[in-house]
């Protein structure tokens, strides 16, 4: 984590605004099929909703069925951080921004090749930029 990347609660609060803030900064999860980018399939870069670091592009995203835009692996391997986590009653991998850890969503190992792992991430934790042609 960069320290620059850093803010106070304060700080994320003003910037991100309530559902943005609950989730990255909470631990939330938006409800299935209700974000953004679950069916969303255009070409280009999806940044941390929170500081702008590139996590994911299309071309690692797949329809998992779930409701959550999902992918089989980050843009490269620092950018998403991966924390054991055992709330709600169950053991998972959390994924957290490589930079500023704001709280993505969670890591599975029933995704498809060539990783085999699922990227389960909020849309709000996420900004699309459409790949310029
Ligand atoms: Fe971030």
């Amino acid at each position: 984590m960069t320290a620059d990347k850093t803010k106070s609660d304060a700080e994320w609060r003003e910037i991100l605004g309530p559902e943005r803030y609950r989730i990255l900064r909470e631990h939330g999860t938006e409800p299935a099929f209700t974000g953004e980018y679950w069916n969303h399939h255009e070409t280009g870069e999806y940044r941390c909703a929170a500081c702008g670091e590139a996590l994911f592009s299309s071309a690692a995203k797949f329809d998992s069925g779930t409701g959550w835009p999902s992918f089989y692996r980050p843009v490269h391997p620092d950018a998403v951080a991966e924390k054991h986590d055992t709330s709600h009653g169950m053991v998972r991998i959390e994924a957290l921004c490589g930079s500023c850890g704001s709280h993505l969503g969670h890591v599975f190992p029933d995704g498809p090749a060539p990783t085999g792992m699922r990227y389960c991430i909020n849309s709000a934790s996420l900004n699309f930029q459409k790949k310029q042609d």
